[in-house]
């Protein structure tokens, strides 16, 4: 399935998959408002889409299997504003 970050169950799907917190710190985190508001974030950032060897590469990094798919909600991950904000 294609991970949708503008969708509503999908985000929803993602935050109680990952029990309502963020997977850098730890922290709950809301899902619609507050200071805490969940933000998504990628395993795999989706700019190595661009390069095979890149995407490959990353893969292998995550342990992931050879035919992970990054648009897919297996490569989503709920944060928190702040750890979203320090990764850029
Ligand atoms: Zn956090």
């Amino acid at each position: 399935m294609k991970f949708n970050r503008k969708d509503a169950i999908h985000r929803k799907a993602i935050w109680e998959i990952y029990n309502k917190k963020c997977q850098y710190c730890n922290s709950k985190i809301d899902l619609y408002d507050g200071k805490l508001k969940m933000q998504v974030d990628h395993i795999i950032s989706k700019d190595v889409n661009k390069s095979p060897q890149k995407l490959k590469n990353a893969i292998a990094m995550h342990n992931l299997p050879e035919n992970f798919d990054i648009e897919s909600l297996s490569n989503a991950i709920p944060s928190c504003p702040i750890c979203n904000n320090k990764k850029k």
